[in-house]
C-alpha cells in the first residue's frame, strides 16, 4: 500500500517515517496490519495467543477474546485445545534491546 506525503504529495513506500522529498515527518494514519503471527510480550493476558492472532489479522483483540470465551463453552473446551496449540506453535515475539537504531520493522 502506497501513501503520500501530506505536504508535497510525494509517493512514499510503506513504513516510511520521513518524506524523501521534503523531509516532513510522515504520520501513519492506518494501523499496521499483516504483522507476522507472533505472541507479543506486551498486552498478553496468559500466553498472548489471542492478541497475536488479532494483530496478525487486524482484528480487535477484545472481540477475539470474547469470541474465544464464548466459543470455549459452546465447543466443550475445543477452544482451550486450540489455545494450547497456539501457545506451543506460535513463536514468541523477539525481544529487541532498547536503543537499537534503526528500529526493526515489525
Ligand atoms: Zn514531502
Amino acid at each position: 500500500m502506497n501513501f503520500y506525503c501530506y505536504r508535497c504529495r510525494t509517493s512514499l513506500p510503506a513504513g516510511a517515517r520521513f518524506c524523501s522529498n521534503c523531509g516532513a515527518v510522515v504520520v501513519a494514519t492506518v494501523p499496521p496490519q499483516g504483522r507476522p503471527l507472533v505472541r507479543p510480550i506486551i498486552g498478553r493476558q496468559i500466553a498472548g495467543v489471542w492478541i497475536g492472532l488479532a494483530q496478525a489479522n487486524g482484528w480487535d483483540v477484545s472481540i477475539v477474546r470474547i469470541v474465544a470465551v464464548v466459543g470455549f463453552f459452546f465447543t466443550g473446551g475445543l477452544v482451550a485445545v486450540g489455545y494450547l496449540a497456539g501457545w506451543i506453535g506460535i513463536p514468541e515475539e523477539p525481544i529487541t534491546a532498547p536503543g537499537v537504531y534503526p528500529p526493526p520493522r515489525v
